[in-house]
């Protein structure tokens, strides 16, 4: 066994050790981590930090599944039948197509199964190490034992951990030990023997989630080797759930499935009572049976429904529960945080207040070029005490970076620090020289439950707090008078009344002796110091898709952890709110009743000052006012409103790790503009299964009116089964899994989000689907008469209604493409699987009729010119019919509006 997991043989008892002999043992260092090369050889010897491999598709239940629908076994049945009757040609016609039947449902499937399994992958958890002295983010699968993690409230632990360092660490370890109360953490030693894990005080083990503060830990052990991985043996895993819509679906085909079994055995009662042969009847139930059963409803469902998430993920949505993209169509409320989802997230200090004078802050983005302007002529902090103070507190009160690489600034940590950093830059502070200076020594992190963050530093011989934070909360902290107080929140409105975001600085001097930092120590007796005030641009496409938003019914809510004056400036730059429009805060919130709020929840569209627990209140009231929500989240402390939102969104790249696990939906690219364009694909699969059905529902209607309407009218029905079965299986599956594929209609987003009690057959759609059913019954039943009455054989009508039923199908096709537009102004190729599917149904068809072998097969005869055009001529009614009632519709609309 390897002695850098196992020790001496037995397994190590790594919470004994101290965090440095934990170090030397494991080879690593706190500061500078692994090399890469040493990472690399570890990961070739441990192998990746995995629970077990991913669950292979079952192929065998997968087969098996093709054989379990009732069409299926009627046509077993039907084989059965046929053989014992001497029938052996349309015994094998059934038996080939059960097996293509199965065959093409095997690999639909299969793609579908893959589809929906590759969503898992998109959300690979990651985690903060140290290697080669460097911070930086890898896959959690990449770890290996000594690598340095870094732990932040709302992450998952990537792996099991000796603690080396931690601030108020807390992690949830329920899913381990049953406790449902957060674990303080610490780096100490503990001398016992054999602890149980929830007992070990100093680890932080794989799979528990960091509830509140921070830590740095080395790897002791990755894997299978976890505690996690040696209790478990399997992962919990991201579950992926069936949609409603797909169950209802099975549900209704299954449904319609017994149904017509049933109606089959009657039709071959009745036929037999009217006189009809045993055989003939028989054959007619299974030729009613196969042509209404809609079996390829399910899974064209399945892959309509991956088509879509296949399209959102393009647009970086990366769906986590399929029942989301079905639920992304009908939203009418969006609501989103603001910094970094509606803004760029990338801050720049423009004003700052230094307790005397107001400055201008130039440049822009994190590259440290440009001056400070105090009457539009530069100032230094050199020789301006106030300013120097200001600025100071602002560099070292700081936990983040900002670092050049490949010609481009950026920040590592907190965007707004790093705005902190570059202003100080600036005004000609040196953050090596000042760090010298005023060396850190204890720290409170910023937390927006807090409103602050505080630090301890010392300097020449003397220990002094700095405190940073939200400006009501830090002025509350600080010794002024109140002529002082109200210039300074005056000057704060008029920065948040320009979109800035606004930080107070304040400081004071402790005895020396004071070591811990306290909050009682920081939260009272301060001097302020002054106020910078930063900018963070709107992402420029979220203004489009906010107007977009608009245009097709769904609310925008902001929900921000800001002022309220500086997130009132930023919506309305959006084109979210008026800049008059009512602001709520927090507080106020807290203030309220339920009545109270659920009477201003249809007013307001900007929430300030909000606490993660105020997003919880504020979705389910939306809910309860029938509003289907959509609600942003990234930190821990949204998980409850992430749950609780129709669907929750997680951002991608700044988002815990807890707030993905609760979500519907991850954001790569944490950006507004993706939930828009994930709305859009969410109306497109909808209207998509709707196009499907009322491309299937009709025709499987209009098959079975003709046997009944010629079986009534005392003749031979129009169709022998292995003819309906070619409709079908053939023809006509191919066209409703290309359907699946179209591309959304010009208008999905300018309609109002659909009531998601609405089911997929609208009123329109049930009334469409008895005028089409109806009269391609009327026409199968015509044309087949007519050639019979022109003297063509019983085969030669049957081709000929067969046929007649094909173009019927593919006329059906294009009309199903829009419910509203006529289908000359639908682009032919813009659906290129439809149209290979209609060309290659076409051949299809073509062969049938003029391939001898198959003449045999499906009793068909070659037709003659007149015959096609009858043929043609009536099937092509049905788009005359269909584009008359589209018109007469579109007209009324216009009417009403
Ligand atoms: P949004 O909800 O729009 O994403 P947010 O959640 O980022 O905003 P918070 O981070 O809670 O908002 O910030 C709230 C306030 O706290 C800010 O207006 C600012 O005054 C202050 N603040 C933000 N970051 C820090 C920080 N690192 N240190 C001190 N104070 C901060």
């Amino acid at each position: 066994m390897d002695p850098i997991i196992r020790g001496e043989g037995k397994k190590m008892q790594w919470y004994q050790l101290t965090p440095g002999d934990c170090l030397d043992r494991l080879g690593s260092s706190a500061e500078t981590g692994l090399t890469d090369d040493e990472a690399r050889q570890r990961l070739a010897r441990h192998g990746p930090n995995k629970l077990g491999d991913e669950e292979k598709i079952s192929i065998l239940s997968l087969a098996v599944h093709q054989f379990m629908s009732p069409l299926i076994a009627i046509l077993l049945v039907a084989a059965i039948v046929t053989y014992l009757l001497g029938e052996w040609t349309d015994t094998g016609v059934i038996l080939l197509v059960v097996f293509l039947n199965a065959v093409i449902g095997f690999f639909q499937e299969y793609k579908a199964e893959e589809s929906v399994r590759a969503l898992k992958g998109f959300v690979v958890s990651k985690a903060r190490v140290v290697r080669g002295g460097r911070e930086r983010e890898i896959p959690g699968a990449g770890l290996v034992p000594g690598d340095i993690v870094l732990l932040a409230s709302g992450g998952r632990v990537p792996a099991d951990l000796r603690i080396i360092h931690a601030i108020e660490l807390r992690v949830d370890e329920s899913m381990l030990t049953g406790e449902s109360l957060p674990a303080e953490k610490g780096a100490m030693p503990i001398a016992e023997e054999s602890l149980i894990p929830g007992d070990q005080a100093n680890m932080a083990f794989m799979g528990t989630a960091v509830v509140n503060g921070r830590a740095r830990g080395v790897v002791v052990a990755t894997g299978a080797a976890t505690t996690l991985g040696e209790i478990a043996g399997e992962v919990r895993e991201i579950g992926i759930t069936k949609a409603p819509i797909q169950e209802k679906m099975e549900r209704f085909a299954r449904a319609i499935g017994i149904l017509v079994l049933v109606a089959s055995g009657v039709l071959f009662g009745i036929g037999i009572l009217l006189g009809g042969t045993a055989k003939d009847m028989f054959m007619t139930a299974v030729a009613a049976a196969v042509a209404t059963i809609p079996e390829g409803l399910p899974i064209v469902v399945t892959i309509a429904l991956a088509v879509g998430v296949g399209r959102m993920a393009r647009h970086n949505a990366i769906i986590r529960k399929l029942q989301a993209v079905e639920t992304l169509g009908s939203t009418t409320i969006i609501c989103s945080d603001k910094t970094g989802t509606l803004t760029k997230n990338e801050m720049t200090v423009t004003l700052l207040y230094d307790g005397r004078h107001t400055c201008e802050v130039t440049g822009g983005g994190y590259e440290p070029i440009g001056e400070i302007l105090r009457d539009g002529l530069p100032v230094a902090a050199a020789g301006e005490e106030q300013l120097a103070r200001l600025l100071r507190i602002g560099l070292l009160c700081n936990e983040s970076d900002v670092y050049e690489e490949d010609g481009e600034w950026r920040v590592d940590g907190d965007p707004t620090e790093g705005a902190l950093i570059v202003a100080a830059l600036k005004g000609g502070l040196s953050p090596e020289a000042e760090e010298e200076a005023w060396p850190q020594t204890a720290i409170i992190p910023f937390e927006s439950e807090r409103g602050y963050m505080a630090t301890i530093h010392d300097h020449g011989g003397k220990r002094f707090i700095f405190v940073k934070g939200a400006p009501e909360r830090v002025l509350d902290m600080c010794t002024i008078d109140s002529a002082e107080r109200e210039a300074t929140l005056r000057i704060a409105g008029d920065f948040a009344a320009q979109g800035l975001r606004v930080l107070a600085h304040a400081w004071k001097e402790i005895p020396p002796e004071t070591g811990k930092l306290i909050h009682d120590d920081a939260e009272t007796g301060l001097c302020l110091a002054g106020l910078q005030g930063m900018i963070d641009p709107p992402r420029p496409e979220v203004v489009e898709a906010i107007r977009g938003c608009r245009r097709a019914g769904i609310r925008v809510v902001m929900i921000t952890g800001d002022h309220g004056v500086t997130a009132r400036a930023i919506a309305a730059d959006l084109g979210i709110v008026r800049d008059d429009a009512p602001v709520l805060t927090g507080r106020e919130l807290e203030g309220m009743s339920d009545e109270e709020f659920s009477d201003c929840v249809r007013e307001v569209s900007v929430y300030a000052r909000v606490a993660p627990e105020h997003k919880l209140r504020i979705t389910r009231q939306m809910a309860a006012s029938g509003e289907i929500v959509a609600m942003t989240g990234d930190g821990v402390n949204d998980a409850p409103a992430l749950k609780a939102a129709h669907i929750g969104i997680a951002m991608g790249k700044g988002g815990t790790d807890v707030a993905k696990e609760a979500s519907d939906m991850v954001l790569t690219d944490d950006n507004f503009a993706s939930i828009f364009e994930a709305v859009r694909e969410g109306r497109v699969v909808f209207d998509n299964l709707r196009k499907v059905t009322f491309f299937l529902i009709p025709t499987g209607v209009a098959a079975i009116l003709s046997i009944i309407a010629t079986m009534i009218m005392g003749m031979p029905i129009p169709y022998v089964p292995a003819q309906l079965l070619w409709i079908n299986l053939v023809t006509n599956g191919l066209q409703d899994v290309a359907m699946a594929f179209e591309p959304g209609e010009k208008g999905v987003l300018d309609r109002p989000p659909r009531h998601p009690k609405e089911g997929l057959m609208s009123r329109l759609l049930i009334e469409r689907t008895v005028l089409v059913g109806g009269l391609i019954a009327v026409g199968v039943v015509y044309t087949f008469t007519d050639a019979l009455r022109n003297g063509a054989t019983l085969e030669n009508a049957r081709t000929v209604a067969v046929t007649t039923m094909v173009f019927f199908q593919f006329f059906q096709a294009w009309n199903s493409r829009s419910e509203t537009n006529s289908i000359f102004s639908l682009n032919l190729l813009s659906n290129p699987f439809l149209f290979v599917a209609l060309i290659a149904a076409f051949f299809a068809q073509l062969a049938v009729l003029y391939v001898p072998a198959l003449h045999v097969v499906f009793r068909t005869v070659p037709l003659t010119a007149a015959e096609w055009g009858t043929i043609l001529a009536v099937s092509a009614l049905v788009v005359v019919v269909v584009e008359l009632d589209k018109w007469l519709r579109r007209r009324g609309q216009q009417e009403d509006d």
